[in-house]
């Protein structure tokens, strides 16, 4: 069993010696008895999440191999609800075979008319998270001005579509060229920048929001988000999904515009995908029939075998992903 080990834990930015790929003799079978399933991972996911787990406070195990979300075929099921041949998504290990328990995130794929890698991605945990924080937290409205960072990313690039599908304008910031022509000539963004080239950003954000901002979609935090606060609407909302700039720093950026939020009546409001998972249903009948039409489209980028995955994972710290990152493991 090839493994993703984490060799100690993280401080500052993530590196690929980080990690260490081995080779495990130890053969896994479901413990007579035992409600357990082994899985066979197909695909495995890259979030930018998971640097947390591998820091101090983490709750990942130096030794023991990273833990993430992925798409994996039941091979063997003590639990009666998965039998042998079943395909999930949900957490598993960084390996080519696990045993997890059924009290973990887990859910079965009944859909297999797509690519089965979007259950990393659009169907899976940042395609609810999009869902979830555009529409739960954002409460948008059609005509709203709608801002989004990281945009070209596993959660942004939905984001953006979600907000053209509810009649927005929508603008996206990214960081290079290739991605901010993602957003413009693929995803549909009504406008994009690439936010490493622009001195002041609150002036880019005048330039492209001349009316102010209703919704801004926080993936990055730090300076993007002080910036904001200046050209936020009055009872404007931000949706907190994440500040990737700020997770490897180990003194946080401070923000110094929040009193904006009182002026202005604005919703800043964190919020956590887990929260949202009994709305998978509901998300699959709005995202599936889109998918279907093309009229949501979705970027991957994609890694092939466990020894490519620690590069893939730091990776994301530098932006190099380009869409969604998955890591193939095994084809069925
Ligand atoms: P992405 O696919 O967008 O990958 C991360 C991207 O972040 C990189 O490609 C890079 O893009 C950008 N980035 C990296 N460092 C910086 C930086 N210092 N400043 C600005 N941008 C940076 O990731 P996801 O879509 O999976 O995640 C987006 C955000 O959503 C993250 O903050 C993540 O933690 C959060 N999240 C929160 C969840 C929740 O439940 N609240 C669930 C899932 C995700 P670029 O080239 O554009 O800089």
């Amino acid at each position: 069993n090839k493994q993703v080990l984490l060799r100690d834990c993280v401080t500052g930015f993530p590196k690929e010696s980080d990690m260490v790929v081995v080779e495990n003799p130890l053969k896994l079978e479901v413990p007579e008895g035992s409600n357990e399933i082994l899985l066979k991972n197909l695909y495995l996911s890259c979030d930018p999440y998971m640097r947390n787990r591998m820091g101090k406070n983490g709750t990942f195990t130096p030794g023991s191999p990273i833990i993430g979300y992925g798409v994996a075929k039941v091979l063997e099921s003590g639990h009666p609800d998965y039998k042998k041949g079943d395909l999930v998504w949900g957490i598993t290990g960084w390996e080519e075979y696990s045993l997890v328990s059924s009290t973990q995130i887990l859910f079965k794929i009944e859909h297999t008319d797509v690519p089965l890698s979007y259950y990393t991605g659009i169907l899976g945990m940042p395609g609810m998270t999009a869902y979830a924080g555009f529409y739960e937290v954002g409460s948008p409205k059609k005509g709203e001005n709608v801002f989004v960072s990281a945009a070209s990313g596993a959660v942004g690039q939905l984001v953006g579509q979600f907000a053209k599908l509810m009649g927005c304008h929508v603008v996206g910031s990214a960081g290079s060229k290739d991605k901010v022509d993602l957003l413009k000539n693929k995803f549909g963004f009504d406008d994009a920048f690439n936010y490493k080239e622009e001195q002041d950003l609150n002036a880019a954000l005048k330039r492209y929001f001349p009316d102010g901002i209703d919704i801004y979609f926080e993936n990055v935090g730090g300076k993007t988000l002080d910036a904001v606060l200046l050209n936020m609407r009055p009872h404007g909302r931000i949706p907190v999904c994440g500040m990737i700039s700020q997770y490897n720093l180990d003194q946080p950026e401070g923000v110094t515009n929040l009193t904006h939020l009182i002026y202005k009546r604005i919703t800043m409001r964190g919020f956590t995908v887990t929260d949202f998972y009994h709305l998978y249903t509901k998300f699959l009948d709005l995202v599936l029939p889109h998918i279907r039409a093309g009229k949501i489209v979705y970027v991957e980028d994609i890694a092939e075998g466990l020894e490519n995955g620690p590069a893939a994972l730091v990776g994301l710290f530098s932006g190099r992903n380009v869409g969604k990152q998955v890591l193939l493991v095994a084809r069925e």
